[in-house]
């Protein structure tokens, strides 16, 4: 009896092992799902910084180009002035060129902005890169060990599997039956070890009396309280 109390032991401990790779059937393709989006979002902000960085610059060109037109503009408006007859000439002619100067000027106040926007932009792109470095380090051997306990899973459970069903080959039909169905009640939490005095599944504190029955290991007995099985393995 003592051997087959034993083995219903190691049968929980086998059930235990394959709930917790169960889980990880499930947990695991989860948690490499939030890692991989974690680094898609990293290279997304250091895109699109990027992206923002070079707009600038597009921009900064541009603004260069306007500023070389207004000059070449002005010049020759100013070569004009040697030309005018008439005072009305002369009037429309100081006018153009105002508002020519106005043009230069706001064109490099416009390029001075975007010089600064630029130094900003760079700035954080390196800060981007960086943590964009530092986290596909970090992730990546995660990742890696990750994707690799996944690959293994379904190999491990089918040998837990096998083993069960080795070990169960050499358990009484009767007592393999009180433990399915204990298990089924109980969360898959069948047979429990005695832990201070009391049942290790609800934790109610046995009779001295019970406990010496349970130490004999001489039949199957189970916690008055919680229905499982008591085993004593100290
Ligand atoms: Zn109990």
């Amino acid at each position: 009896m003592e051997e087959e109390l034993m083995m219903l032991l190691r049968l929980q401990e086998m059930d235990d092992e394959l709930s917790s790779l169960e889980r990880a059937k499930v947990e695991l393709p989860k948690r490499i799902e939030a890692l991989e989006e974690k680094l898609k979002e990293a290279s997304q902000r250091l895109d699109d910084g990027k992206a923002a960085l070079e707009q600038l610059k597009k921009k900064k060109r541009h603004s260069e180009l306007e500023l070389q037109d207004a000059e070449a503009g002005l010049k020759e408006l100013q070569a004009k002035m040697y030309e005018v007859k008439t005072n009305k000439e002369y009037d429309a002619l100081q006018s153009e060129i105002g508002s020519k100067k106005e043009k230069i000027s706001n064109s490099e106040e416009e390029i001075l902005s975007l010089m600064s926007q630029i130094e900003e932009a760079e700035e954080e792109v390196e800060r981007q890169e960086e943590s964009f470095h530092s986290l596909s380090e970090e992730s990546g051997s995660e990742l890696k060990a990750q994707k690799k306990d996944l690959a293994t899973l379904e190999e491990k459970i089918a040998i837990k599997k096998s083993e069960r069903d080795n070990l169960i080959a050499h358990i009484p039909q009767n007592m393999l039956s009180v433990y399915e169905r204990i298990s089924k009640g109980k969360g898959g939490l069948a047979v429990v070890k005695v832990r201070r005095g009391a049942c290790g599944g609800c934790f109610k504190s046995l009779p001295p009396q019970k406990i010496q029955e349970i130490r004999r290991r001489d039949k199957l007995i189970t916690c008055e309280n919680c229905g499982r099985i008591l085993i004593w393995d100290q």
